[in-house]
């Protein structure tokens, strides 16, 4: 299939900009992605890739680059607050393959980012632009007038068929393009630090996943053997003030209860004061696009990370997006039929993204009722409950065209 002659503008060189690029240039578009940084960013911690999006990037000729740099846990061990052995094992591993027909692994944000980027870098249609000061765009009867300042202080203009906000939870595209809101605080923030290999091997098995639940709060803890490194993350309540305050607390400030958990309290006296700081904010928007300019990924609809979806959701965008783009006649039209197929899918993840949120956080005694439904689902019930999110494959819709088989090297 040609490129129609079709040019499209993404700003952001994040996971949801640069999968998108990669999927539009498979499909012979011109792609030119913005980003302000001026290298791809390093910055984030571990990232689980859930088969429904990592069948999109195998899909993307990504699968053996990703080995490299992923793992994949046999299971994920779930201890409610207190409690000396897991309450259950969810299985991953070949389950998931099995079943799902793709892996479920753990990665850093970095290296998926730096897979993204070099495949990208071999595509001659795309053409990545970085330490980009400033952007704006002009939607017309025919798509879009684009004018990028660049890094060197020249600036660019260009007539494009198509604009795509990624730019992430803050985005500009959403806020000052299609004017549509501000993102909002979730009440949570998330404290992540990546420990030396040995930091927890007494304390964690080195072969998958554990999950701690706590009153108010929970922690994952995964390895990442490649960099030997263990990514820990731990999410908790805390008060906007204190979330947005000049001086955040430098390690997590977790409400104690009289009968402290020794895994809570070990992690803590592991990890010391090193947590890197994230107040999560969400984006609710029934804006996806206005004319030739439209959102994905965080951009679009960041949700809170309690189903650890947020990336897969950019990836299934792009997914999406990208044949739309190439196919319908004009990108309003692409957009509208985008929008009408993401926003069910997006509601339904962001809502078990909140009830988990309930779920992971409850306090006693409510946590007996939330701990017997777990006991009594064992461990291959979230394949049953979470078929719909894993086995999620947008390629056999027929609304959308499928992609040409073109290896990126085909365009070096
Ligand atoms: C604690 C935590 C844990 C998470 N765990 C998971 C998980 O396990 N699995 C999962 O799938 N998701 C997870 N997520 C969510 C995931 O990290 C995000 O959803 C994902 O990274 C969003 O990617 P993005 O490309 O949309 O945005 P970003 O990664 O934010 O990228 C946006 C890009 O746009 C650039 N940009 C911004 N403004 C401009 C501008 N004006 N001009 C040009 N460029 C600009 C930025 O520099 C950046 O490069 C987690 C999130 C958190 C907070």
């Amino acid at each position: 299939m040609s490129g129609n002659g079709r040019t499209i503008y993404i700003a952001g060189a994040g996971i949801a900009g640069m999968t998108l690029a990669l999927a539009l240039a498979k499909f012979g578009a011109t792609v030119v992605v913005i980003e302000r940084q001026p290298h791809v960013q390093e910055v984030g911690a571990g990232l689980q890739i859930s088969p429904n999006a990592r069948r999109i990037l195998n899909r993307l000729g990504l699968d053996k680059a990703l080995n490299e740099v992923a793992f994949e846990p046999s299971g994920i061990d779930i201890y409610p607050y207190g409690a000396k052995r897991p309450l259950t094992t969810l299985e991953l591993g070949p389950v998931m393959r099995e079943r799902f027909g793709a892996s479920y692994t753990v990665m850093h944000r970095a290296d998926l980012a730096q897979v993204l980027y070099r495949a990208c870098k071999r595509f001659a249609n795309i053409d990545l632009l970085f330490g980009v000061r400033g952007y704006d765009v002009v939607s017309h009867a025919r798509g879009v007038s684009v004018t990028v300042d660049e890094s060197d202080g020249k600036s660019r203009s260009a007539r494009a068929f198509a604009f795509i906000g990624a730019d992430g939870v803050h985005s500009r595209t959403r806020t000052d393009v299609l004017m549509g809101k501000d993102a909002q605080y979730s009440g949570t923030v998330a404290w992540r630090i990546a420990l030396g290999k040995s930091a927890l091997a007494n304390m964690l098995p080195a072969d998958r996943t554990t999950m701690l639940w706590g009153p108010g709060y929970h922690a994952v803890v995964y390895p990442l053997p490649q960099r030997r490194q263990t990514n820990v993350v731990m999410v908790a309540k805390l008060k906007e003030d204190a979330a947005f305050s000049a001086k955040p607390p430098k390690r997590p400030t977790l409400p104690w209860s009289m009968f402290p958990d020794p895994r809570f309290k070990a992690l803590l006296e592991a990890a010391g004061d090193d947590w890197g700081f994230w107040p999560i904010n969400t984006v609710e928007t029934d804006t996806l696009s206005e004319g030739s300019v439209g959102l994905v990924g965080d951009a679009a609809h960041a949700m809170v990370p309690f189903q650890a979806q947020g990336a897969a959701m950019a990836i299934e965008d792009a997914a999406i997006l990208a044949p739309l783009l190439m196919t319908e006649p004009d990108a309003a039209s692409a957009l509208t039929r985008y929008a009408g197929l993401r926003k069910p899918r997006l509601e339904q993840v962001r809502k078990v993204s909140l009830s988990n949120a309930l779920a992971f956080h409850l306090e006693w005694p409510f946590t007996i009722a939330r701990d017997s439904v777990v006991r009594m689902q064992g461990p291959q019930g979230h394949l049953k409950r979470l078929a719909w999110l894993y086995g999620y494959d947008p390629a056999p819709d027929p609304d959308l065209p499928a992609a040409p088989q073109r290896s990126s090297q085909g365009h070096s």
